[in-house]
């Protein structure tokens, strides 16, 4: 019998059970470095001339695995077999594609410390970011799979004399489903099992970043016994095959989570009927972020500022809805960044696959450790570094891999670069507001809309809040990251995305369509 959802819990690696599992997943998945993963077209595994390498964070020398790099000529092929695998996926009972999430879930609660370790060495995530990545993959399998049952049943609609009247939710077609690198399991795995249990069949383009973790889970759907061809595994670099993918005209839908520029060019170029196309293509797209922490005068400042610490820092502010922007009451200002740089200047930054249980790890490329820099010597002249940036002694952080400190900038203008374009990794501009009006119209002065957060005693501005302030994702009194599937479903406004709702109980409906059938008694 099916028990109700419950989020998969956390463990607390001060304890020394989870601390030995994770130093011991840890030991074993170094000895499997270096592995080289191929592409999973329908039943057949295919090798490459060419390979992605996808090399680890914290040791910018250690290759984490290659995997196989798809031609568009791959690419083509893994789109043909998931159309004639989806005439009988398709037609598999809901309940039947359910069960597949659920063991999959099952497979994943075996092997929660292996695969949180593959993501400390792929993404260089301090353990607790990892387990909890695992533990929000577990939840899609778990909540998807019982989301399908519930659509898969009969739905109400009003009865009408001498008609049996009916509507079914049937899936769409073939998907071209293009995550991030950043929750390199959990939004991999969500936004895969959704289109599949829905009864779609899936090409899979993963991160270039984070494509080793993307193949383990391509394992486990095939240990779960999903059938060759539902799930075709096609790493490929984005600009080569990503839009070929997404223009072909077998494509039904695409499902995307990534930066703005990607998701728009994405969105444009889903707009354009491709010749052979018969149906308007689908895109979900769920996009970037400039969130904050608004604190007014009557805030719990010590609560605010630790708030704010974990949303900015945690995973080296590498989330879409990471704290980017503190902005702060003028009266609570002082006391806030006060108690904000205290906390920072503590946490520690470090390779994360060593024993130690650090706090940070590496930024996940080259790319991203030279724009993150690049951002905050713009934040030098845009305000004040009162933490980190290399100009700080006591936030030194080791050599050999993308190591950027937790960095505050002081001072910021609300039109400032930094306070308007996501840099995506551990900067924090600060911004005075006047007044909780002030504050209000800088929380929601950017082009997007994602997370944002307000610490407040002040029961009327907080539900002034729930109006006003304009993101998909609003949290009181508490930080603004760390969503929980159907608990706090996910999605942004504006430039944010489409406001798909992942984890949500409307979600699984963007990859079917209703179909009303009316039969005369
Ligand atoms: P990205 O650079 O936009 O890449 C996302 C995915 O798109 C990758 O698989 C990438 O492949 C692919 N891609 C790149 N160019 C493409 C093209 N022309 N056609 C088709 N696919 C293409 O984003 P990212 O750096 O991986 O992730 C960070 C971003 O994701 C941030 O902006 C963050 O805010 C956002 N994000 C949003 C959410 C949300 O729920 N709203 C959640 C997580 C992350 P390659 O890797 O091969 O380039």
């Amino acid at each position: 019998m099916l028990t109700p959802y419950r989020p998969e819990p956390y463990v607390n690696f001060v304890e020394p059970e989870p601390r030995q599992m994770m130093i011991a997943a840890l030991k074993t998945v170094r000895g499997q470095l270096g592995r080289t993963y191929p592409l999973r077209i329908g039943d057949k595994q295919i090798a490459t001339d060419q390979k992605i390498a996808s090399i680890m964070p914290a040791a910018s020398e250690t290759v984490v695995g290659y995997v196989g790099k798809a031609t568009r000529e791959h690419a083509e092929q893994a789109l043909q077999t998931a159309a004639k695998t989806f005439k009988t996926w398709s037609r598999v009972e809901p309940q039947t594609r359910a069960r597949v999430l659920f063991k999959a879930a099952a497979i994943m609660r075996r092997r929660i410390y292996e695969l949180s370790a593959w993501m400390c060495f792929e993404e260089s995530k301090s353990w607790i970011e990892a387990y909890a990545d695992t533990c929000e993959t577990i939840d899609f399998l778990e909540f998807y799979g019982r989301e399908m049952v519930r659509l898969g049943g009969p739905q109400p609609v009003t009865p009408y004399p001498g008609e049996d009247n009916e509507v079914l939710y049937m899936p769409l077609g073939v998907g071209v489903v293009i995550p991030p690198w950043n929750f390199p399991l959990a939004i991999c795995t969500g936004m895969t099992s959704a289109a599949i249990v829905a009864g779609n069949t899936v090409v899979l383009k993963p991160a270039s970043a984070s494509p080793v973790i993307a193949a383990k889970m391509a394992e486990v759907f095939e240990e779960a016994g999903l059938p060759p061809g539902v799930l075709n595994y096609c790493p490929g670099s984005g600009g080569e095959i990503g839009d070929f993918l997404v223009e072909h005209a077998q494509t039904r839908f695409v499902s995307f989570t990534g930066s703005r520029d990607v998701g728009l060019g994405i969105f444009a170029r889903c707009g354009k009927v491709t010749p052979g196309q018969v149906w308007l293509k689908r895109s979900v797209l769920e996009m970037g972020g400039k969130d904050c922490i608004l604190v007014d005068e009557t805030a719990d400042v010590e609560a605010a500022a630790e708030g704010i610490v974990a949303a900015a820092f945690g995973f080296q502010g590498q989330k879409c809805s990471a704290c980017s922007r503190a902005i702060l009451h003028q009266d609570v200002y002082d006391a806030v960044l006060q108690r904000v740089v205290e906390h920072s200047r503590k946490l520690t930054v470090g390779d994360t696959t060593s024993e130690e249980n650090l706090y940070m790890g590496a930024v996940i490329d080259e790319a991203a450790y030279k724009k993150i820099n690049e951002y905050i010597a713009i934040g030098s002249k845009e305000g004040r570094i009162v933490l980190g940036g290399g100009q700080d002694a006591r936030t030194t952080v080791p050599k050999g891999g993308y190591f950027i400190p937790p960095t505050i900038v002081a001072g910021v203008d609300r039109n400032a670069r930094i306070a308007q374009e996501e840099i995506f990794g551990p900067v924090l501009a600060v911004i005075k507001a006047k007044d909780f009006d002030d504050g209000l119209e800088i929380a929601n002065g950017t082009q997007y809309g994602l997370t944002g957060a307000l610490y407040s005693r002040d029961r009327f501005r907080l539900e002034r809040a729930r109006h006003e302030f304009h993101v998909g994702n609003l949290y009181f009194n508490r930080k603004c990251t760390g969503a929980l599937v159907d608990v706090q479903p996910f999605g942004g406004f504006n430039m944010s995305g489409t406001d798909s709702k992942a984890g949500g109980r409307d979600y699984l409906l963007l990859f079917m369509q209703a179909k009303s059938i009316a039969e005369r008694l």
